[in-house]
């Protein structure tokens, strides 16, 4: 798959799911939805090799988002690579970043895309979204559960037009995403 169309189906996807994409180098792009800031990076290597780690981080910008998705045919190598990189920034030049490292291979763009998308935005549900609508018993507590997130989109794992909620237990913060039909 070329790089370019990589981009276009990406960013349509990211489209279709709430995000305002922004180009910020050759290699990534941001993502925005509410207060949640995604860096999405396409690598033009498909290994890591990297001499200095913290300008690494300043031209990635990795201190100023929540999450980094990787998009490559090597992700999960590189997200391996990524992880180890945020622990020695962290043990040599104590730079504490919360990022969380996210994997999607190329090859299943879609679906790997929208699995991610679901964990991302159920980590961050509270960035993209300020519903709160009762709904149901929690299945571990049994208190009151809570939808905090509620998107329609086009589901390429389920092939159709699907609701999304997130829903939250705000007692012992078990959270359900939960995916039906339009
Ligand atoms: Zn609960």
């Amino acid at each position: 798959m070329e790089k370019g169309e990589v981009i276009e189906d990406l960013s349509k996807i990211m489209e279709e799911r709430g995000f305002t994409l922004s180009r910020l180098n050759d290699e990534a792009y941001i993502a925005k939805s509410g207060s949640l800031s995604m860096l999405i990076w396409l690598p033009n290597e498909d290994y890591l090799l990297i001499d200095d780690p913290v300008k690494f981080v300043e031209e990635m910008g990795l201190s100023k988002v929540d999450g980094i998705i990787i998009v490559s045919y090597r992700a999960f190598y590189l997200a391996d690579e990524v992880s180890k990189l945020i622990d020695t920034v962290r043990v040599w030049n104590g730079i504490h970043l919360n990022v969380k490292v996210y994997a999607v291979d190329i090859y299943r763009l879609g679906e790997r895309l929208e699995e991610t998308l679901n964990l991302a935005l159920t980590t961050f549900s509270s960035k993209v979204s300020s519903i709160n609508e009762p709904d149901g018993p929690c299945p571990q507590c049994g208190s009151q559960m809570f939808i905090k997130y509620r998107h329609a989109h086009k589901s390429l794992i389920y092939e159709e037009p699907v609701i999304e909620e997130i829903l939250v237990c705000e007692k012992c913060m078990i959270k359900i995403h939960r995916v039906k039909a339009q």
